[in-house]
């Protein structure tokens, strides 16, 4: 077979179980209401919880410091791309987050990546939650340690492994999951670890300006003992793009020696640390904006829970509603869509087989009327489901 041939039937694989992904086309900006693939829709797909993505503050801020010091960063941090205001953006966030020191990298998977891979030498082995982001497992594979994935959340599980050995581990684990919005137990991980002489690493790419005192994330109350390495992202509730580190200044000063993904590539465009210190004013000034998302995210689970279908633990913006099979999932999609509804139908292998979703993110954009429009498009569907399911009980 040629090559041409392979990759088609991989393709044709791909679409024959309903796996096959297309990209939609954005012409507007990231707002709430937005125009893709020709169509006005409403919006609940989008990262951008704070909805700070188009905000003309963090506009201004970038296009200020295009227009001072240029588009590119030009060369990689330790070469002679650190600019001042990616030095200043990591100062404020170390600020922010009540750590020492904060590094930047150019995105929240190479932040993943390299903090694993610079951490590996340093431990035996790696425990990861199952429903931990892909880039976290990615950067455990690069140091080819052993690693094992416990059950989702379940402590028992890890504790009996952790007993197993007395070297050293590396706990990782979400803060919030990206596709079940549910925190990770945070007493619980920190108490673990510290009995067994592990480090914790917490990927809090979507609390980090949503939850938390301050909007400081899920580990808002957990210091650099308790969580020492603490990851999260410029591209979610900051609206922007770039991802950082927190801890202690330690930490920091061996990823920069180590951390393989800080050192060979080229420093975000000092523009995006400008708008990037904009959104962390908003984020420090506009504490209404966390308030709105919360009673929006209330509302979306009065409702739901309303029509009878069963809430899952989710107290963020991330706000699954599982269909359960790949074809129900985008069926439901497809039919919002119709009525000027875009939610993004997430299926295997980014979830576990039989739990198809739709993914629905709130944003402080969004109006309560907006929630339930959302929920009166969706009634039809859970009540037939519930309906199903009950069936299936008898
Ligand atoms: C989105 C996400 C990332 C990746 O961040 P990017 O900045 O988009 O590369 C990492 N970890 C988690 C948990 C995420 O949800």
């Amino acid at each position: 077979m040629n090559w041409a041939g392979r990759w088609q039937q991989a393709i044709a694989d791909a679409e024959a179980t309903g796996l096959y992904r297309q990209r939609r086309l954005l012409k507007s900006a990231q707002n709430v209401q937005q125009e893709i693939d020709g169509k006005s829709v409403l919006s609940f797909s989008s990262n951008d919880y704070l909805g700070l993505a188009a905000d003309p503050r963090l506009a201004l801020a970038g296009e200020q410091a295009i227009q001072r010091y240029g588009v590119g960063a030009g060369a990689s941090h330790l070469v002679n791309g650190h600019h001042r205001l990616h030095h200043e953006l990591e100062e404020a966030l170390a600020d922010f987050l009540g750590r020492e020191a904060v590094l930047l990298f150019s995105s929240g998977y190479m932040a993943n990546l390299g903090t694993l891979q610079a951490l590996g030498p340093l431990v035996q082995r790696i425990y990861h939650d199952r429903l931990n982001h892909a880039s976290l497992l990615d950067g455990g594979r690069l140091t080819g340690l052993p690693f094992r994935r416990y059950p989702h959340g379940n402590l028992a599980t890890l504790e009996r492994w952790l007993g197993q050995y007395t070297e050293h581990s590396l706990v990782v684990t979400d803060g919030v999951f990206s596709m079940d919005g549910d925190s990770a137990p945070l007493n619980e991980l920190t108490a673990l670890a510290r009995t067994h002489n592990s480090l914790l690493v917490v990927d809090d790419a979507h609390g980090i300006g949503v939850l938390g005192e301050g909007g400081r994330g899920v580990t808002a109350a957990f210091d650099s003992t308790e969580v020492p390495v603490l990851v999260g992202t410029l591209s979610k509730a900051f609206g922007c793009y770039g991802a950082f580190v927190a801890g202690d200044r330690s930490l920091i000063d061996y990823l920069i020696q180590y951390a393989r993904t800080y050192r060979y590539t080229t420093a975000l465009p000092p523009s995006i640390a400008a708008s990037a210190l904009a959104a962390l004013d908003v984020i420090r000034q506009e504490p209404e904006r966390r308030v709105h998302l919360q009673r929006l995210i209330e509302r979306f689970r009065h409702g739901l829970q309303a029509l009878g279908w069963p809430l899952g633990a989710s107290d963020s913006p991330i706000q699954p509603v599982i269909m359960g099979s790949t074809e129900r999932a985008i069926d439901a999609a497809e039919q919002l869509l119709q009525q000027g509804i875009l939610v993004v139908p997430i299926r295997p292998p980014t979830v576990p087989v039989g739990s198809a979703r739709l993914r629905i993110t709130l944003t402080a954009q969004h109006s309560m009327a907006d929630v339930d429009r959302l929920l009166s498009a969706l009634g039809p569907f859970l009540t037939e489901s519930v309906r199903v399911t009950e069936d299936q009980h008898e």
